[in-house]
């Protein structure tokens, strides 16, 4: 495929750019550059097929199959984007008078009861950009929570080995220290580890449930109780509610604080790294630690406050509007039944993948999973030299997508699925047919394996190579 400066052809111009509308002024010389800039020149309609021809070279969820794990590529309803895109929306300003954008300031507020409901939780904040941020935040609440009690030697977050990799990575970027505790044989977290764990000097626990292996923590309640006596908070890394929204609320297990992924569970086109959305829900003892922007009604008129003790901004503004209004288009447009059937069909998808899949590979964790389930190809490699990135390079050919590979690190040769909750029974006996075959062939013509994929538009790339040296930008003829 061509890039947009290949394409390029001198002397083309544009007439759809509207004429200037304000007064000339004449840059000093000094300060013009001295090349000319360099922008492609085309007509109109060949922009338009270059950028048909990235689409069809792009793999979404409207393309096909998409169950990567952790991810929830799920099917984002249309009806969320023509929301977004109301111009009443789309074309206000951050800095408009605020008893102009009432309406607007109406999605916050409705937004936040609806996550409220589901989390169990007593505020919300959509400052965060991401979930990573919203870990962030959260800890930084956390920390500002002990250091107002006095409390400053409260600076250990006890994560679990089964947490999500961002976990660790945000209690670094706290100032605080991560204390890694191991999952027992069930995945779930060691109960005497963590007891051993919990001291004075505890900050809180940090829990991805389901966990990265997909298994909903059964001593949950205990979990969440040995950290609370021991003076910490709890904290839920609730990317993944797909699983349990509108059925079990972390609010109820003893959860003090969580973020979401509304971009995850909530619909927002998230591959490619954004826009997302990670808001927080809290207690009542951490709402006063909330990020500013928080809005609040009063008197029939919202405005936005600075709550007491407010750890600041961590974002521009008030977070990615677009993305919670989304979320809020498709929690209303579900109801709460469809959430809750939502969050089941999820659950039924990834349990009967497993279960139609578990004869063939090994399932580390797996009498049943919620919306995800990990597959170890540690067996199939030691007997075959077929790896799990050789398996998922093999489902590229079958216009499907791969699942999450080499995730989580606590299961070797790890293959992660996550099925869309939107699949059909036909499009999932087609996926399983796929990962049935492949496991055959592996064992019958393993070399093939090695030029996997064969069909798709690109084919094997070297990926240490690809990551070593990236080219990510067009080198011109004149540099
Ligand atoms: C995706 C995910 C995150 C990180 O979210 P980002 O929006 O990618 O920053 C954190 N925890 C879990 C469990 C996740 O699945």
């Amino acid at each position: 495929m061509k890039l947009i400066f290949e394409r390029s052809v001198e002397g083309y111009t544009n007439e759809m750019i509207a004429p200037c509308d304000v007064p000339l002024v004449d840059i000093p010389k000094e300060m013009k550059r001295q090349k000319s800039l360099h922008l492609p020149s085309l007509p109109q309609p060949e922009i338009s097929r270059h950028y048909t021809e990235l689409a069809d070279a792009t793999f979404g969820i409207n393309n096909g199959f998409y169950p990567l794990g952790s991810c929830t590529m799920k099917y984002n309803p249309k009806i969320n984007d023509e929301m977004a895109a109301y111009p009443n929306f789309a074309n206000i300003h951050p800095l408009q008078p605020e008893h102009t954008v009432q309406g607007s300031l109406e999605v916050f507020t409705k937004t936040e009861n609806l996550l409220k409901e589901i989390t169990g939780m007593d505020a919300i904040t959509f400052q965060p950009a991401a979930g990573a941020h919203g870990e962030f935040t959260s800890l930084l609440m956390i920390k500002a929570y002990h250091e107002k009690n006095g409390q400053t030697q409260r600076n250990k977050i006890i994560v679990p080995d089964s947490a999500h990799g961002t976990n660790p990575a945000s209690v670094a970027m706290t100032g605080m220290i991560t204390i890694n505790i191991p999952s027992d044989k069930y995945g779930c977290v060691d109960i005497d580890a963590l007891k051993e764990a919990v001291g004075e000097d505890t900050a809180g626990l940090m829990l991805t449930n389901p966990n990265t292996a997909g298994i909903f923590d059964k001593n949950i309640l205990e979990i969440t109780k040995i950290v609370h006596e021991a003076g910490g908070l709890n904290y839920y890394d609730g990317a993944n509610l797909n699983a349990i929204m509108g059925i079990a609320r972390p609010g109820d297990m003893g959860f003090d604080i969580i973020h979401l992924n509304l971009h995850k569970t909530f619909s927002t086109p998230h591959g490619g790294g954004g826009p997302g959305s990670g808001a927080v829900g809290c207690k009542e003892l951490l709402k006063p630690f909330l990020p500013n922007y928080y809005p609040i009604a009063k008197d029939g008129k919202i405005s936005f406050t600075q709550p007491e003790h407010s750890i600041g901004q961590v974002k521009g503004f008030y977070g990615q509007f677009s993305v919670f209004l989304r979320a809020l288009t498709y929690i209303l447009f579900l109801g709460s039944e469809g959430i809750s059937s939502a969050s089941k069909s999820a659950v039924l998808n990834a349990n009967y993948m497993l279960h139609e899949l578990k004869d063939m590979f090994e399932v580390p964790y797996g009498e049943s999973c919620m919306h995800e389930f990990v597959m170890s190809l540690d067996k199939l490699k030691k007997e075959t030299g077929v790896t799990a990135l050789d398996v998922a390079k093999g489902i590229l050919d079958h216009k499907m997508y791969p699942p999450t590979m080499y995730f989580p690190l606590t299961v070797p040769e790890a293959l992660m699925i996550e099925p869309p909750e939107t699949e059909s029974k036909g499009r999932i006996d087609e996926a399983i047919a796929v990962y049935r075959k492949l496991y055959e062939a592996a064992h019958s013509n393993p070399e093939e394996f090695k030029e996997y994929p064969l069909y798709a538009q690109i084919h094997r790339v070297d990926e240490v190579r690809a990551a070593r040296h990236p080219v990510i930008r067009f080198n011109f003829d004149d540099e």
